[in-house]
């Protein structure tokens, strides 16, 4: 498994469960989205009406659960949770629907991954809190209205652009979670150490950030990875040393990049003199799925610059020969 993966794994749900900000003052970053949603929650509760239905996307690991449990937390109503792939048939979300209380969040991970049929279901829900259920078959079916309770859901996604535009419409508000700063993923870091009861320098957590790609996930990872060489080969302090010397050993790079993001890259620079090449030529030469790099692997290197979209294919730029020491060609 991929330690520089946006994704969780199973046994990090309980680990992330101790981490989660509570509320949007803990939260760190994402100060423009933390801010609308701060005016949406509070004239939603002078008005004592329940929120506008809210979709978070971006990349995997950024935040988007815990800022629906923030919300959640914010606006004083417990939270429902399931995901795309887990409701199979329209039953299911009924069932979800018709059993929420006044107010509920029910969130919704993976929207993108609801089946069609399912989809339908959520308009009248969204739009006017009711079920529409046909009972009986054939010329002897009919439909009946089913009144809900108000509830806001909160959508999430990593790709927006795969969410129906239907659907996407009825969404009041749409925020997109962008990649962390440096400055905000050591605060991350430092939050985490302190819940951990971990001792760390500042510059041990910079290293660490440095390193995150962005995302709030994967700084806590390399944290607790990182805390355990400090345990073991020295006083149990995270210092800049035991950061560089386990993040070494754990061959993430100075950018966060891993053997994969090595193998990507050089094989452009090598077999392809540094693009432009086809998405599905670069996935047959490295043996990956053409979705995974995109969905995956790539959307960090285009963040950092290193790699580039272009009709023809992609280009390594010259910085992803200044990162290997390779001379950039002319
Ligand atoms: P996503 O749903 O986008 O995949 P999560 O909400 O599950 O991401 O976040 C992953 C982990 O990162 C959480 O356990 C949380 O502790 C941490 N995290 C995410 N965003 C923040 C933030 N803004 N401030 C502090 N910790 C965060």
């Amino acid at each position: 498994d991929r330690i520089v993966s946006g994704e969780a794994d199973e046994q990090e749900i309980s680990f992330e469960m101790s981490l989660r900000p509570q509320t949007l003052a803990q939260y760190i970053g994402q100060e423009k989205v933390k801010h609308n949603l701060a005016v949406f929650i509070q004239a939603a509760k002078q008005r004592h009406e329940t929120l506008d239905h809210v979709l978070l996307y971006g990349p995997p690991g950024l935040g988007k659960t815990t800022l629906a449990m923030v919300i959640a937390n914010e606006m004083g109503v417990k939270i429902r949770t399931t995901s795309g792939p887990a409701i199979e048939r329209p039953g299911d979300l009924a069932a979800v629907l018709t059993s929420l209380e006044p107010g509920e969040v029910l969130f919704i991970d993976e929207i993108h991954r609801l089946p069609k049929a399912i989809e339908e279901v959520l308009y009248p829900a969204m739009e006017d809190y009711c079920l529409d259920i046909v009972i009986g078959k054939g010329t002897g079916a009919r439909s009946i209205r089913l009144d809900l309770p108000p509830f806001t859901l909160i959508g999430a996604t990593t790709r927006a652009g795969s969410v129906s535009a239907p659907l996407r419409d009825r969404f009041g508000v749409i925020s997109r979670l962008e990649y962390y700063d440096e400055n905000q993923l050591a605060e991350i870091v430092l939050r985490t150490a302190d819940i951990l009861q971990t001792e760390i320098e500042p510059e041990g957590a910079r290293e660490i950030a440095r390193r995150s790609r962005g995302t709030p996930r994967i700084a806590n990872r390399l944290l607790r990875r990182v805390r355990d060489f400090a345990q073991v080969k020295g006083d149990g302090k995270v210092t800049l040393e035991v950061a560089n010397y386990a993040l070494e050993l754990l061959q993430v790079d100075k950018l966060g990049l891993d053997h994969i993001d090595h193998k990507l890259l050089k094989g452009i620079i090598e077999r392809f003199k540094g693009g432009p090449v086809g998405l599905d030529t670069i996935a047959a030469s490295i043996g990956e799925e053409a979705e995974t790099i995109e969905d995956v692997y790539e959307p960090y290197l285009l963040q950092i610059g290193f790699l580039q979209r272009t009709p023809r294919g992609r280009v390594a730029t010259p910085l992803v020969y200044e990162h290997f020491q390779m001379e950039v060609p002319k």
